[in-house]
């Protein structure tokens, strides 16, 4: 089984039964998709424009990826909130009741470690939801990727049972991501946190540098294999064309880092579905 992790909405939503086609062209038997952008995350010409790309408000966007997994059980919804909005902890309980699967985060004005953010993540971990951040380079609207280097994410080892990835292993900043895994590591084997770290492959890393960052990943000598999870970064109509091609480079790169097939069963699916609390 290949569950993808990082599927994004795009303008248009297409309808499930496109999305399902793609899926099966692409080989992939389930993807986490994410909401709607958040308002924070159009630029201000297109809100005076009153066009709003990708971005919609938050009962829009939770209906719109509700919707889609309402038509099949294959798309896992995952709902994208900015901790900086006023209701984002109502944002996060009408997510949870509504049947989320869990949350998406880019930090695009605030460290990952700043204060009400790290209130949101606390009561999504006290919800028993994962948390997908994005990390590394962040093409946007402004000088974000400063808010997204791993170090960042050391606060989140505090916070009670939560469960986050960070995607793109964080590129270029993946010995970073891997140095910051080595530390959670430590810290859970002196049993000082109850959190839990994943790598989510989700390029990112430019295909130059696939095969160093995955040889890295199973060579670097952490209890990792059961931390690293597979993604495209496709946005909606889910393009299978790039998926197969994202496949077929992670496929070369596992290749030659000796990845065995236990160690590619649980990169597919069995630890996102750990991820899921599955
Ligand atoms: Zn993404």
């Amino acid at each position: 089984m290949i569950i993808d992790c990082h599927v994004h909405t795009g303008t248009d939503l297409v309808s499930g039964s496109a999305l399902i086609g793609q899926l099966d062209a692409a080989g992939i038997d389930r993807m986490i998709l994410l909401s709607y952008d958040p308002i924070s995350f159009a630029h201000e010409s297109e809100i005076k424009g009153g066009i709003m790309g990708k971005a919609r408000g938050p009962a829009a966007a939770l209906a719109a990826v509700m919707e889609m997994a309402a038509y099949s059980d294959r798309v896992i919804p995952f709902f994208w909130i900015d901790p900086l909005e006023e209701d984002a902890f109502g944002q996060v309980d009408r997510a949870v009741a509504a049947g989320i699967a869990g949350f998406k985060v880019i930090c695009n004005r605030h460290f990952p470690g700043d204060d009400r953010p790290m209130q949101v993540w606390e009561h999504i971990a006290k919800a028993g939801k994962p948390m997908l951040f994005h990390s590394g380079i962040l093409y946007g609207n402004g000088p974000w990727s400063r808010y997204n280097r791993p170090v960042g994410f050391e606060p989140l080892f505090d916070i009670p049972n939560l469960r986050f990835a960070l995607a793109h292993v964080s590129w270029p900043w993946c010995d970073e991501n891997l140095a910051v895994f080595g530390y959670w590591q430590n810290r859970k084997h002196h049993g000082t946190t109850s959190a839990e770290m994943f790598i989510d492959t989700t390029p990112g890393t430019p295909r130059i540098y696939r095969r160093e960052v995955f040889a890295k990943i199973y060579s670097i000598g952490y209890d990792i294999e059961d931390n690293v999870i597979f993604g495209t970064d496709c946005y909606t109509p889910y393009d299978s064309k790039y998926a197969k091609e994202i496949l077929e480079m992670d496929k070369d790169a596992l290749d030659h880092a000796g990845v065995t097939p236990v160690q590619r069963e649980k990169y597919y699916s069995k630890n996102v579905l750990r991820f899921l609390g599955k």
